[in-house]
């Protein structure tokens, strides 16, 4: 009992999420929620064997404490030693029945949504599970990309394996889609050749042909990617006047960088820009390669983050 509230293993951590086996306890407790309090009212106290965190709550206040037992192999055992991770002045409780808690991304999102600014986010969400968040700062991603087709397909991508991604830090993506209307009227033509059909592109005033239905040559600027100018090249005998849509190619943007290019088949390429450092995908990737993308990214931008 003489164990007393100590500093927290997790000090100076952003991003704290517990794992997937999150060993979230919640109870409610009818005292102030204050260090002296806390330590009175757990040290001693049996816990399940798993449990690593409680979430604590008294009233409309909240607090996230964790816990060490005595050992882990009874199915309960006191608690010997505890650290307030989160008081309640710096704690919110959200009821949001859709976030999959086991989620960082999830969470963080939620948190940026519902709580900004605030330094502990617990989260009731799907299955009534618990779990939180302490300091989000999600990795921001710029994801790259030209459109249509719509929905942008590689942030649409990015999106559903971010949904189910236990094992990433949370990511906030920042899109950058560019449209390839705009990308024809930064070269004027009488007539443009796009890679196929798929979007229905067309700029007022120009005709337009797809370079996959193989059309007669004539004058056009060729708007797509280094592979479509190969393409042009082996069925005209020559490169096309073009301007060239890889998002591989784009510059500006800063920090953590995903974005696919056309010569890319299978592998996957970590890529240094001026201000960043960036993952390219191939332009047909699977939601498999994409993980691995992000895996990639998370590894250069956040090697130190683990679940906790
Ligand atoms: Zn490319």
């Amino acid at each position: 009992m003489a164990a007393r509230v100590t500093e927290s293993a997790y000090a100076g951590r952003r991003n704290v999420v517990p794992g997937a086996y999150r060993g979230v306890a919640v109870t409610t407790v009818d005292r102030e929620l204050d260090d002296a309090s806390l330590s009175d009212h757990f040290l001693g106290r049996d816990a399940y064997r798993r449990t690593r965190f409680i979430v604590v709550r008294h009233g409309a206040q909240t607090a996230v404490v964790a816990v060490q037992k005595a050992s882990e192999d009874p199915l309960f055992s006191p608690i010997t030693g505890l650290q307030v991770l989160a008081g309640p002045d710096e704690c919110v409780y959200l009821q949001e029945p859709e976030v999959d808690t086991a989620i960082p991304t999830a969470l963080a999102h939620a948190a940026a949504c519902s709580a900004p600014g605030m330094r502990a986010v617990v989260v009731e969400g799907r299955y009534h599970h618990v779990s939180f968040i302490l300091d989000p700062a999600p990795l921001r991603v710029t994801v790259r990309e030209v459109v249509p087709p719509y929905p942008a397909k590689l942030l649409d991508q990015v999106r559903r394996v971010l949904a189910t991604a236990e094992h990433l830090p949370p990511v906030e993506l920042v899109p950058d889609v560019v449209e390839l209307e705009d990308l024809a009227r930064t070269r004027p033509s009488a007539g443009y050749l796009l890679p196929c059909r798929g979007g229905g592109v067309s700029v007022e005033g120009a005709s337009t042909d797809y370079l996959d239905e193989h059309p007669e040559r004539r004058e056009w600027t060729l708007i797509g990617c280094e592979r479509s100018q190969q393409i042009h090249e082996w069925f005209y005998g020559e490169r096309a006047d073009q301007v060239d849509i890889c998002p591989r190619k784009r510059t500006g943007g800063t920090g953590a960088i995903l974005a696919k290019c056309c010569l890319l088949e299978s592998e996957i390429a970590v890529d240094e820009y001026a201000d960043g450092k960036g993952v390219v995908v191939p332009w047909g990737a699977s939601l498999a390669q994409i993980s691995e993308g992000l895996t990639r990214l998370a590894e250069e931008w956040e090697p130190t983050w683990e679940p906790a």
